[in-house]
């Protein structure tokens, strides 16, 4: 997911400035498909029987002309290039009202595929997306992060009453009994949808999560059913250390996940705001190796 070929673009269709990227629309859908270029394979639409919410209207009219830049820290940061996350068949955007739901290409390919992971596993949902960052990063509304395009809100996966999913037209509360209301409904937390969301996060082999923030009782729900369906105990291991509960007076992020990745390696003005967990140091030297077995590897 690198630099992007423009070869295939007729040239009335390149933004003026390079730098620049076309503005989000929510009124207007775009009628010209220019989406990420590099799209996951996405499996057969399932039939949905649960409840499905309603477009946001967010859409980005155009590619970025270059790979993402993070730089500075989540709290005092920026973004340039940023890569703008489409709804689709696994992934629906909440907390629309700003469009703000640019990333970097890292963070924007990582809740593409486990989108897809999950879905996978467990069809008939998509991914509850709720704010990235803005489209050059810095100060946003409603979250003291955010800032460089490597923070994302998730919302959880949720049952109706009838055991089928739903999608909240929002960000909700969960109980101390597991139930959630929206829209008049009594809804359920979905305890192995989102739990199978942790576990893509974290086996992603190039998602590089740095922190996944949830409310104690829900992680602790999350954790008691990753022991009860027997997960490897690296993955427990990992999962214990990376699901962190909010310190005391932060929000309590009992209505959503907030997933932080850790800085991309090529963006070198980026910083993070702690060392690598031991796994990610792992995947990044074996990423490394296989990049440069594929550059000495002679031509056949
Ligand atoms: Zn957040």
């Amino acid at each position: 997911m690198r630099l992007l070929s423009f070869a295939f673009l007729p040239f009335f269709f390149l933004p003026l400035d390079p730098a620049d990227i076309a503005p989000v629309s929510k009124a207007l859908p775009s009628t010209v498909d220019l989406a990420p270029v590099a799209r996951v394979a996405t499996p057969e639409p399932e039939p949905v029987p649960g409840h499905r919410a309603e477009p946001s209207g967010c859409t980005a009219a155009t590619v970025p002309l270059a790979e993402s830049v993070s730089t500075g820290t989540p709290t005092r940061g920026r973004l340039t290039h940023g890569k703008f996350l489409e709804e689709s068949e696994l992934v629906r955007h909440v907390d629309a009202s700003d469009c703000n739901f640019w990333g970097t290409d890292e963070l924007v390919g990582a809740i593409e595929r486990v989108a897809t992971a999950v879905a996978e596993e467990h069809p008939g949902h998509r991914l509850t997306v709720g704010e990235l960052s803005k489209r050059r990063g810095g100060d946003i509304r409603g979250h003291g992060s955010h800032e460089n395009g490597r923070d994302v809100d998730f919302g959880f996966y949720f049952l109706d009453e009838a055991g089928l999913p739903y999608e909240p037209g929002r960000l909700i509360r969960v109980r101390r009994d597991k139930t959630a209301r929206a829209d008049g409904e009594v809804l359920t937390f979905d305890v192995a949808r989102n739990w199978k969301l942790v576990e893509a996060l974290l086996t992603d082999e190039e998602a590089d999560v740095n922190i996944i923030l949830v409310d104690a009782r829900i992680r602790r729900w999350l954790l008691a059913h990753a022991r009860s369906i027997g997960v490897a105990d690296e993955l427990y291991r990992h999962a214990s250390r990376v699901l962190l509960r909010p310190r005391r007076g932060d929000h309590p992020h009992r209505n959503h996940f907030h997933v932080r990745v850790y800085c991309p390696e090529s963006d070198e003005r980026c910083r993070d705001f702690n060392g690598l967990w031991d796994w990610v140091e792992r995947a990044r030297a074996e990423r490394a190796a296989r990049a440069e077995a594929a550059v000495t590897r002679p031509a056949a």
